[in-house]
């Protein structure tokens, strides 16, 4: 199983800096969970989109979700487009319809991508990955996905604060990928260290810090010393 970083930038992307992207497979299985400013340049760096088998989206921040125009404009540019599988929030489609055509009646995601939406709780199989969705603490709707195949499991926090879905979504994974977007405590983002006693509390294999301000990239992780802990870095793989 592996994780690829396309980006993690927040809140806005940097040149050859995206935001959040990021790209799991196992097998002949890869899925994108979000879709941020910047991601679709770095994804087909990497991948056909004809390849994915699915893409999913944690919420409708825009820096999360903000170039999925950019991959409908590929389906609607190109002759072989297959259908994505997307699952996003409720009413996804109906905000890409709005930013594609100005209506956002038009129906025009439909026509262009196989469109789900998530609810707390889903789980679905994608390939080889099961991908179980639970709710999450964001200023708007937002899930994490715990990701699991038969060569191993991830988390991925979404933009979430404190709140006790986190738990289960993180228990024994291999890899939590979890957002640390707070300098304090704070009602809708984790800081490093809350990221860090999650990943103890959970026993998770290894932590991935990401959605990190660059202001905050200096930080010393050396503290953080129960497993091994670094921060996400486009352009990286992880294999589990
Ligand atoms: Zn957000």
């Amino acid at each position: 199983m592996n994780l690829r970083v396309l980006g993690c930038a927040t809140p806005f992307p940097r040149r050859n800096e995206p935001c959040s992207g990021y790209l799991i497979s196992a097998g002949r299985s890869t899925l994108l969970l979000d879709c941020g400013s910047g991601v679709f340049g770095e994804l087909i760096e990497c991948i056909n989109p004809n390849d994915l088998s699915a893409i999913w989206i944690s919420h409708l921040h825009p820096d999360h979700f903000a170039d999925m125009p950019a991959v409908a404009n590929w389906a609607l540019n190109t002759d072989d487009a297959k259908k994505i599988r997307v699952y996003g929030p409720e009413g996804w489609d109906r905000r890409l319809d709005y930013f594609l055509s100005g209506d956002e009646g038009s129906g025009l995601s439909k026509s262009i991508f196989e469109v789900g939406y998530i609810a707390d709780g889903m789980v679905v199989d994608i390939g080889q990955l099961q991908v179980t969705s639970h709710a999450v603490r964001h200023s708007v709707l937002t899930f994490g996905a715990r990701i699991e195949s038969n060569e191993g499991s991830i988390a991925y926090s979404g933009d979430t604060g404190p709140c006790e879905a986190l738990a289960d979504l993180a228990s024994g994974v291999d890899l939590l990928l979890c957002e640390a977007g707070a300098e304090k405590e704070s009602e809708y983002h984790l800081t490093a260290q809350q990221a860090y006693d999650l990943a103890v509390s959970s026993h998770v294999g290894r932590l991935l810090l990401t959605h990190v301000p660059s202001e905050q990239k200096n930080s010393d992780l050396t503290k953080f010393d129960a497993l091994p802990v670094e921060l996400a870095r486009p352009r990286t793989k992880w294999i589990i």
